[in-house]
């Protein structure tokens, strides 16, 4: 057991492979194995559980997922790692590192070859900051089998994405399930410590999203301040005959339709 986590070994790896913590991928490692314990407890896993993780970094966290895992794969853009990925995931034969932008990553294929062996698929991460919101928006626009995702992200983030404020994430995290707030975890479990604290949310998802109902979301948010007629017509030759089909207020704002207002929407531009 090589416990990346424990603060003198991350400081001993990072020291022997003379690694500074890169910004530009939002490099901020966990040292404390407690948190990487509640993080893979509350993720549910099991030996038939595939699990992707985003950026394992030096793999403190990969460490807890691959003892608990059936199989686990790794996205990493800093190809810095290889050799310390090599060296303190040694151990773990279900491992496997892709030194690859997970943005340009094909994650359908991923989950397609995955789900050949394996019924529960999840991803958890400790996001980079720098690029949370895509991210997460590309889990829940795959068309494939996750179930769940486990992420950390700031604190604040996190209670945004887990308050009432309506945004095209949140409509479509209701859509394909539920979003919920697991823990706060504090700045100075990291090295180097960030300048805010940061939370682990879980998003459960049921359904998967379709084309039509993202292209309504993402077209009524286009300008938040512009009522849905203003912004429908991008979408539709005749808004207004669509609105009142759907029975929508056409000088309500996207926050202020529901989930039934966007579902109706979507069967509408399914027609189109
Ligand atoms: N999982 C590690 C931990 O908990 O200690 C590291 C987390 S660190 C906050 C974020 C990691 O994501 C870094 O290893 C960084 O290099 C990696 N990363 C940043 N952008 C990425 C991208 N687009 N695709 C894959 N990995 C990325």
């Amino acid at each position: 057991m090589k416990n990346v986590a424990k603060k003198s070994n991350t400081m001993d790896i990072l020291q022997r492979y003379s690694l500074t913590a890169s910004k530009k991928f939002g490099q901020n490692f966990l040292v404390d194995p407690n948190i990487i314990e509640k993080i893979v407890t509350s993720s549910d896993i099991t030996k038939e559980t595939a699990v992707i993780e985003i950026g394992p970094g030096i793999g403190a966290l990969s460490e807890g997922l691959a003892r608990k895992a059936g199989k686990l794969i790794c996205y990493e853009i800093d190809e810095r790692l290889k050799p310390v990925l090599k060296e303190t995931l040694s151990e773990h034969e279900n491992v496997t590192v892709i030194f690859q932008d997970f943005m340009k990553a094909d994650l359908d294929q991923c989950v397609k070859d995955l789900s050949k062996d394996y019924k529960d698929i999840c991803v958890v991460t400790n996001l980079p900051y720098y690029i949370t919101s895509d991210i997460i928006m590309k889990v829940l626009k795959s068309r494939s089998s996750i179930n769940r995702m486990i992420a950390m992200v700031q604190k604040e983030v996190a209670l945004k994405f887990t308050s009432d404020e309506k945004s095209p994430m949140s409509v479509m995290i209701d859509y394909v399930g539920n979003i919920s707030y697991v823990m706060t975890v504090s700045k100075n479990v990291f090295m180097p410590a960030p300048h805010v604290d940061s939370a682990v949310i879980r998003i459960n998802k049921e359904r998967n999203l379709e084309d039509s109902f993202i292209e309504v979301v993402e077209g009524a948010f286009k300008q938040k301040r512009k009522t849905i007629l203003n912004n429908m017509k991008a979408l539709f030759d005749h808004p207004q005959d669509v609105l009142d089909a759907c029975h929508i207020d056409a000088k309500k704002r996207a926050q202020e339709l529901t989930l039934e207002d966007y579902c109706a929407l979507a069967q509408e531009r399914k027609r189109v």
